[in-house]
């Protein structure tokens, strides 16, 4: 029941005026972690995983811990496959259960991105899968996808074009943010979402979201942001509690892996819920018709 269609919940969060917390986990201790965040504060979440992430854990594992873990949440939850260029593992996802998935076609040129996008879309809607799209590549380097140069860009007219002849569910434009930890000021595009969201209703997605303040992510919001993607703050998060709790291990010579997992779920629920209250999203759970 509370397992929930991503494009439903962004559908949501737009309409009401706030963004969907999209997290991406590691492993299963950090998937039950952002889940139970997003009950506590009763937020709608997105559970993302990296193809890294998939390779990793297998996608039958990760289904099988996400089906279980969320039927049993108190709010919806969906599970998104984040920045794939590879065909097979989008297949993969589609098949085993994923409710979305983000087709990275940015390192193709447009027409090729374009003709690939429409098969993605095609195959992912025969099994009721959701496709966000990306054809620009939005900077920096996530889990071994991407690039540090902008090495695509389109006018606004172009990405509207390529979503709606495609049948694409939601959308990553660049909006100026960068993966991983911004070395520079980034400068922020909110007028594009504005934009964007004049001549289409399908809904943004904010990537590169680690470093952006309150007022920063307000504006997005504003603007017409409905999903913000969470992934290098959750790291930081994991493994500065797993550091520390292996210093305070070497100090008292208490060797507990359960204690340090306690301590790691503890820090990542604290992010995400941090997150939740700056996405407007606490307390819209009970909003959404999962
Ligand atoms: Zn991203």
């Amino acid at each position: 029941m509370t397992i929930a269609k991503t494009v439903d919940l962004v559908a949501a969060a737009r309409k009401a005026g706030y963004a969907v917390p999209a997290v991406n986990i590691v492993d299963d201790l950090s998937l039950r972690a952002v889940i139970a965040a997003a009950e506590q504060a009763q937020s709608p979440v997105i559970v993302q995983t990296s193809v890294k992430t998939v390779k990793s854990m297998g996608a039958e594992i990760i289904s099988s811990i996400f089906q279980s873990t969320a039927a049993g949440a108190s709010v919806p939850v969906a599970l998104h496959l984040d920045h794939c260029p590879d065909r097979s593992v989008i297949t993969l996802a589609i098949r085993n259960g994923w409710s979305s998935v983000l087709f990275d076609a940015s390192d193709r040129p447009l027409q090729q991105a374009w003709d690939e996008t429409a098969e993605v879309v095609a195959e992912a809607h025969a099994e009721g899968v959701g496709v966000e799209s990306e054809i620009e590549n939005i900077v920096g380097v996530e889990d071994g996808v991407g690039a540090d140069e902008a090495i695509h860009s389109y006018s606004n007219e172009q990405l509207v074009e390529v979503a709606t002849t495609t049948g694409t569910d939601l959308l990553a434009p660049a909006l100026g943010t960068a993966h991983g930890m911004y070395k520079a000021s980034p400068v922020l595009q909110y007028d594009r979402v504005a934009e964007l969201g004049r001549l289409t209703d399908i809904p943004v997605v904010l990537h590169g979201g680690t470093g952006l303040s309150l007022a920063d992510f307000q504006r997005f919001i504003d603007n017409g942001v409905a999903k913000i993607n969470i992934s290098t703050t959750l790291k930081l998060a994991y493994m500065h509690a797993a550091r520390d709790h292996i210093a305070k291990a070497q100090a008292s010579g208490k060797w507990e892996p359960v204690k340090m997992f306690d301590d790691i779920s503890a820090a990542v629920q604290a992010t995400v819920i941090e997150h939740i209250g700056e996405f407007g999203s606490k307390g819209a759970a009970a909003g959404v018709t999962a």
